[in-house]
């Protein structure tokens, strides 16, 4: 694994998909984000209202996939055509939900910058000496300058950890010795409860339940954790496991660094990128006339 920058890795997925050849496939094009996109975003949050209903950060999960199933053109030289009216097949958005997690928040980034220029302007107070940046003052951070742990071949983002204190599974029997780690899909971002904060410990379980996909040397056959079995999971094989996850899963790291213009500060400036929609592609965008 490598740490590369947006500006470097260009239209290129951190994680990307295993070939034949042992290599990854990880270029991708984009559309233009017209405002057809829009309105078939709009029709389908009305289509789906019923699935997401309160929950915001599974509204949020569904509807950055179906974005992203709308703006990709192509990945890995394969075109990923629209219907006639312009929208995306509802397989496409179930092909995409199972794309690495990391690769699903890319190309939404990636289509950010695309669209609408690299520029994300944030109100923020620096840590340091309290100077607070907001409305015309607002910090202008360059998206291209963000950090991304890049997956260079599909040998990096398979690998299989043994536990240090092995527990016995849900038949009673088996012995959880080795568990293999892959990189986390999107998909696990839609289930219900898991984005929105009430729920972290759930996100926990679930993201750590989507990267373990085998058991005892059985690369073939997929395990599901139960919520019963993460919980006889001792704290420092969860540990090692959620770092491994971190690593085979790639992917941007969304805090980005400024220096604090106040003369008697000059300290680091560092903020979580808001990726929820309205900021990403309404608010945040500097207005420039
Ligand atoms: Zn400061």
């Amino acid at each position: 694994m490598k740490i590369t920058t947006v500006r470097e890795l260009g239209a290129q997925l951190p994680v990307g998909f295993p070939q034949q050849d042992g290599t990854l496939a990880k270029a991708f094009t984009l559309r233009p984000y017209k405002s057809r996109i829009d309105r078939h975003i709009g029709l389908w949050e009305e289509a789906n209202r019923d699935q997401f209903g309160t929950d915001q950060g599974m509204q949020l999960a569904m509807k950055v996939a179906k974005f992203v199933s709308l703006i990709v053109e192509s990945v890995g030289g394969k075109q990923l055509t629209l219907t006639e009216d312009g929208n995306s097949p509802e397989e496409r958005e179930v092909e995409i939900a199972q794309w690495a997690f990391a690769d699903v928040l890319y190309v939404y980034f990636y289509a950010r910058l695309n669209s609408l220029g690299d520029q994300m302007s944030v109100d923020v107070a620096c840590p340091s000496c309290n100077r607070e940046y907001t409305g015309d003052d607002s910090l202008v951070f360059d998206l291209r300058d963000a950090d991304v742990r890049l997956i260079e071949k599909p040998s990096e983002m398979d690998f299989w950890y043994k536990m240090k204190r092995p527990f016995r599974l849900r038949d009673k029997k088996t012995v959880c010795e080795q568990v293999r780690i892959a990189p986390m899909r999107w998909v696990t971002m839609q289930q219900p409860g898991v984005l929105s904060g009430s729920a972290m410990g759930q996100l926990g379980y679930r993201m750590l339940a989507d990267c373990i996909c085998g058991i005892n040397g059985n690369a073939s056959q997929p395990y599901d954790f139960t919520d019963h079995e993460m919980d006889e999971m001792e704290k420092i094989d969860r540990v090692a496991i959620d770092k491994l996850a971190e690593r085979v899963g790639g992917g941007l790291d969304l805090r980005v660094t400024v220096k604090c213009d106040n003369k008697d500060c000059q300290q680091p400036i560092t903020n979580p990128l808001n990726w929820t929609w309205d900021h990403f592609f309404g608010e945040s965008v500097p207005l420039e006339i």
